[in-house]
């Protein structure tokens, strides 16, 4: 069994150590041409850089004729995998790729399923920016609608001001203008569907982001309500069906007073469940692997209580003296810059308290 992973980053890497266990052989593509870093993937596969004219049948022979083909990332040339379209099947579908990486399409199928997500308006000329600015309550968040992760490419609208910093060019590019949601706390939902129809869902997860970049998880989640965590899964089961999908999809949720918010969808493996590397009986790497090669999805069961901490840069050299009996380290091998996902622990406990212990005592010595 051949799969081929646009990207190479550390899903890919991630994705490819999952795979490599149960028979699958690799290949990647740099898609953003020769000057990718392939780092993360080195010794994991072939890998193959875009170049003008690489599409379709020359693309797929180069990519070793794979027999799936899936992401690692939104921020893809959808033109150039649909070109791959009828010559290996495509997991999650271009369609539900389209869906994630564009805020406006993400934001319509949330609506159109009656799925409750921050009120918002979608904008692309600069005429008409003022005005819809002024439709909503301050504060407020702009978000482009096809650039950015991370909090990238947002702008906060605290008075009417602020609306100056967003640039023309990025309005023009279309932007989503979104109420601030005064949430208690951000969770995020990671689940797996084949391609008969079964899904399973992880055990929800709380996260903390800082400038918009997720810091660190721990799963399950506390003190959510049972018929909390039904709508949740509700939620992604309605989308998933919608967008007949096949693999890992994520979904990041804002938990306010009374509600629950969709914020966004992530049509592949994602941060967030990075923990079930450990935490679980069967990770997101491998469930992804199993779900888009046929093989019957693991189970999304958790070992107690399970957390995860980013490290981001700069952490050079790796903090591998920080590693202890009950956490582990994973390194990605990327270069080294401020701000950048460099790798992550993964901390594993039967009890609540000394997860949070164990995560506070490495917290105490890095910062
Ligand atoms: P996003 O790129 O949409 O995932 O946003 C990154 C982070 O910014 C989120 O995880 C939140 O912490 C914060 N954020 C984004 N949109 C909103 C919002 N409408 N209200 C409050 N916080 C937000």
């Amino acid at each position: 069994m051949r799969v081929a992973i646009f990207g190479c980053g550390q899903l890919a890497r991630m994705m490819a150590l999952a795979g490599i266990p149960l028979g699958i052989k690799f290949s990647f593509l740099a898609d953003g041409g020769p000057d990718t870093d392939t780092r993360c993937v080195d010794g994991l596969g072939d890998v193959t850089f875009w170049r003008p004219g690489l599409e379709g049948e020359s693309l797929y022979q180069a990519l070793n004729s794979p027999d799936v083909i899936t992401v690692e990332k939104e921020q893809v040339e959808l033109q150039l995998v649909a070109s791959l379209e009828g010559l290996a099947p495509i997991m999650p579908s271009v369609e539900a790729i389209n869906v994630c990486k564009n805020r406006k399409n993400e934001k319509s199928l949330l609506d159109e399923l009656g799925i409750p997500s921050a009120r918002y308006a979608y904008v692309d000329t600069v005429d008409s920016f003022e005005a819809e600015v002024k439709s909503l309550p301050f504060p407020l968040v702009v978000k482009s609608i096809s650039d950015g992760y991370d909090g990238k490419a947002q702008w906060r609208i605290k008075e009417l001001d602020d609306m100056k910093a967003v640039p023309d060019s990025a309005i023009e590019g279309g932007v989503i203008i979104e109420e601030w949601v005064p949430f208690l706390r951000e969770v995020s939902l990671v689940g797996v569907r084949d391609s008969s129809g079964e899904m399973k869902f992880y055990p929800i997860t709380e996260n903390v982001h800082e400038n918009g970049i997720l810091v660190r998880s721990i799963a399950p989640a506390n003190d959510l309500t049972q018929p909390l965590i039904e709508k949740v899964e509700g939620y992604m089961q309605k989308i998933m069906e919608s967008l007949s999908y096949v693999g890992v999809l994520a979904m990041e949720c804002f938990v306010t007073k009374d509600d629950v918010l969709v914020n966004e969808l992530a049509p592949r493996v994602h941060n967030s469940g990075h923990w079930t590397q450990q935490g679980a009986v069967t990770c997101q790497f491998q469930n992804h692997m199993r779900a888009i090669t046929g093989l019957p999805i693991g189970s999304t069961e958790c070992h107690g209580v399970a957390g995860m901490i980013n490290v981001l840069g700069p952490a050079t050299p790796p903090p591998r003296e920080l590693i202890t009996e009950y956490s582990t380290f994973h390194w990605y091998g990327k270069t080294d810059k401020h701000g950048r996902k460099l790798g992550h622990v993964n901390f594993v406990s039967d009890s609540r308290e000394k997860l949070e212990e164990d995560m506070q005592a490495y917290l105490s010595k890095t910062s």
